[in-house]
């Protein structure tokens, strides 16, 4: 079989989504994916998928019924407390189709079975990425010393740490000074009940002081419990605590009585009764001033890879979902024949949204995380007429 032209790094939300819109159009390609099968995922967690981007991306790929089928649009609800465990906004969340909530899991198994299974090559980890050296075509280097060469299109969708990014900048994502570390209340944890009546089907997130807890149902019934603190960047390497994340009652008495002491018990009992595996994500960002590189005749950037953001405006995968579809239909629209025209095109499209997207989430941040939080978020939902 002849070498597809078009290669896709990473089989995230992004990468798996290109693939699909690839495979309606019977354009093919092949995917290189570190993880070593279809149920090794690294991280877990629960995305809402927006109306206007990422649900706009999964219509036009023509899975919009079976992700239908598997969203949590009960999860809409979300409570915001003070740390005092007072309400300071309850959303219902009756506001339609607007948000609602898949597990990462169940939108990757959805997307993973609408492409072509023999495209995908797992334990396929990319060391590098470059041009041959007639400079026609592009090649890949994996971590296991392989070389896979002839692509005319290489598409980095391989998350914040990107192997194909230094071709077209030498940016890197930097640290917004803040981690979340997560942990989970299982269905079967006798605190669940309790949980449960709680937060309900959707989340609830208690904020001040600069630190944040939170907890969001999952499909399985299960809880996510995020602790977000500002921590140094390296602060999972320091070897006390990495032994900590692997202690549960020792992690969870510093979290409490370093962190959370004058914190209404209704609130840090969620902390209390959370279980392991706990994990640290620190969190980074492309600087927005680097969202402006000349097109790179074989490479092009989607999702994290282009733009990694903090989470805090809720549209990582929406804008990773929306950059698929407009990269797509570049694709179509210029043909095979001039590709390069076909990123120029769709790079234009994807600064302004990803720029706006990281903007909106560091103000979010900034109010999440401020000494008086929740009070600055309510009062922007409240401009907005939404209210407890
Ligand atoms: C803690 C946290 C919470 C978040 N919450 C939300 C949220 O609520 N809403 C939201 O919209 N977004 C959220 N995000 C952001 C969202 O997860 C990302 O924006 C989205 O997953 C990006 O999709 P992607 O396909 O670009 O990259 P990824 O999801 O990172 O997928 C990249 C894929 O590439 C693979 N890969 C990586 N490196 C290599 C390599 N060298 N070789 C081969 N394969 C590789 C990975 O295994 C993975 O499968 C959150 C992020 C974090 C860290």
């Amino acid at each position: 079989m002849a070498t597809p032209l078009i290669a896709i790094l990473g089989a995230g939300p992004s990468g798996l989504l290109l693939a699909r819109l690839l495979t309606v159009h019977g354009i093919s390609y092949t995917i290189f994916e570190r993880d070593s099968n279809r149920s090794s995922i690294g991280q877990g967690g629960t995305l809402d998928v927006h109306t206007e981007t990422g649900q706009l991306a999964l219509k036009a790929a023509g899975v919009l019924d079976v992700f239908k089928a598997k969203a949590r649009y009960d999860a809409q609800r979300m409570q915001i407390l003070d740390k005092h465990g007072e309400v300071a906004l309850a959303l219902d969340g009756t506001d339609g189709e607007g948000r609602p909530e898949i597990d990462r899991r169940d939108l990757r198994e959805l997307l993973l079975d609408s492409v072509a299974q023999e495209a995908i090559r797992w334990n396929a980890k990319v060391a590098a990425v470059r041009r041959s050296s007639e400079n026609q075509t592009m090649e890949i280097e994996l971590v296991d010393g392989n070389t896979h060469g002839g692509f005319r299109l290489v598409v980095g969708a391989d998350g914040s740490w990107s192997k194909a990014r230094d071709l077209v900048t030498t940016a890197q994502p930097t640290y917004s000074g803040y981690h979340y570390l997560t942990g989970t209340m299982p269905a079967t944890n006798p605190y669940h009940d309790t949980v449960s009546a709680l937060v309900g089907a959707g989340s609830l997130m208690a904020t001040g002081s600069g630190k944040q807890i939170t907890a969001q149902r999952l499909t399985d019934n299960n809880y996510s419990v995020n602790i977000g603190l500002s921590l140094p960047e390296n602060w999972s390497k320091q070897p006390g605590n990495a032994r900590l994340l692997n202690n549960a009652t020792a992690y969870k008495e510093r979290m409490l009585s370093e962190h959370f002491q004058d914190w209404a018990p209704k609130i840090t009992d969620l902390i209390k009764h959370t279980e392991g595996p706990f994990r640290a994500w620190p969190l980074y960002a492309m600087p927005v001033e680097a969202l402006s590189w000349s097109t790179s005749p074989g490479i092009a950037l989607i999702g994290d890879a282009a733009h990694t953001s903090t989470p805090f405006a809720g549209e990582g995968v929406n804008c990773a979902l929306h950059d698929a579809l407009q990269l797509a239909e570049q694709i179509v629209k210029h043909g095979l024949e001039d590709l390069t025209g076909a990123v120029a095109e769709y790079e234009k499209l994807m600064f302004p949204r990803a720029i706006a997207m990281i903007n909106e989430s560091e103000a979010n941040g900034e109010m999440l995380f401020a000494e008086d939080a929740p009070k600055g978020f309510v009062e922007v939902f409240s401009a907005y007429g939404m209210s407890g």
